[in-house]
This record gives C-alpha cells, sequence and structure tokens, in this order.
C-alpha cells in the first residue's frame, strides 16, 4: 500500500486510520531517515487508537508509552542502538508487546529481531512537504483503506 501525504496533517490524518485498525500485539517498524516524519505518522497512530496527540520524539527516552484504556503504545527510538547488548539494556524483551501495540524509529538497528508478523512503513521525503509512505502489512489493511 503506497501513499503520497502533501503535508504534516495529511501524514496524521493516514496513520490515525491506521491506528485504528491496529490490534493487541501489532509491530510497527519505520524505515525512513532523519524528518522523514516517523514521529509525526507515530502521532496519527496513537490519535487513531484513542490515545490523545502528545506523541513527542522519544531519542532521549529511548521509549515513551502512551497508555490507553485497553493498549498501550510504545514507542521506542532505536537510533543509538547497535547490538543485541544495546537492545537489551533497554529492557526491549520484557516488555508485554502481546498485549499492546509497539511503533519503532530506526528499526534498520534491530531488524534481525522484529516479528514476523512485523508492519514496515517505509517513510520517503519526495519534496519539502511531500511524502511516499509505504505500508507493508501482508494485505491485511488493503479493504479499508480504499
Ligand atoms: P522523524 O521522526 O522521521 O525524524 P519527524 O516526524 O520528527 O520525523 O519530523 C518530520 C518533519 O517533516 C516535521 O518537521 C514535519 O513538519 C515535516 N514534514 C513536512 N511535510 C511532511 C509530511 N508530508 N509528513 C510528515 N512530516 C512532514
Ligand atoms: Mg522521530
Amino acid at each position: 500500500m503506497k501513499i503520497v501525504t502533501h503535508s504534516p496533517q495529511e501524514t496524521v490524518k493516514a496513520a490515525e486510520k491506521l491506528g485504528s485498525l491496529l490490534k493487541a500485539g501489532d509491530m510497527i517498524a519505520y524505515k525512513g531517515g532523519l524528518g522523514a516524519g516517523k514521529t509525526t505518522f507515530t502521532r496519527g497512530l496513537a490519535i487513531g487508537m484513542g490515545l490523545g496527540d502528545s506523541v513527542t520524539s522519544p531519542t532521549f527516552a529511548l521509549v515513551n508509552e502512551y497508555r490507553g484504556k485497553s493498549m498501550t503504545l510504545y514507542h521506542f527510538d532505536m537510533y543509538r542502538i547497535s547490538s543485541e547488548e544495546d537492545l537489551e539494556s533497554t529492557g526491549f524483551y520484557d516488555y508485554p508487546f502481546e498485549d499492546n501495540v509497539a511503533a519503532v524509529e530506526w528499526s534498520e538497528n534491530i531488524a534481525e529481531f522484529l516479528p514476523k508478523d512485523t508492519i514496515y512503513i517505509t517513510i520517503n521525503s519526495i519534496g519539502e512537504n511531500d511524502r511516499e509512505i509505504i505500508i507493508e502489512d501482508g494485505g491485511r489493511f488493503a479493504a479499508a483503506w480504499d
């Protein structure tokens, strides 16, 4: 599935739609460089999940948590993670992912530790305010998107 957006607001809207479709156990892994729009997209996911619009970059915290009634969104930034040891030190393996949703920036750094059914989202900057967003979801959301 490929979407093109022309403003941060459009990216938030697209992400909101995806957020409303997510289920416990979903893992979102972003690919895309600095300023692509990963944190912006995550803000939309949180809104779509009913968790409010307060998402900010977890760069220094490594993970931010947005708690809902039934699910928490774990928003990771793996920019500084370069080994399995680093990853373990974040406590990554101890999170209850099966009951919640996770969104991981710089997922390239932990590629081999992501589950098989991870939803990959690639964000490419194709202009100052234009972004190409590719969602690899194994066809799961195609019907909802038309
Ligand atoms: P990342 O988390 O990938 O580093 P951010 O979401 O923090 O990226 O920042 C994206 C930047 O790009 C923001 O300053 C945002 O305003 C800007 N931007 C411009 N156009 C778009 C768009 N279409 N979608 C998302 N962000 C956009
Ligand atoms: Mg970010």
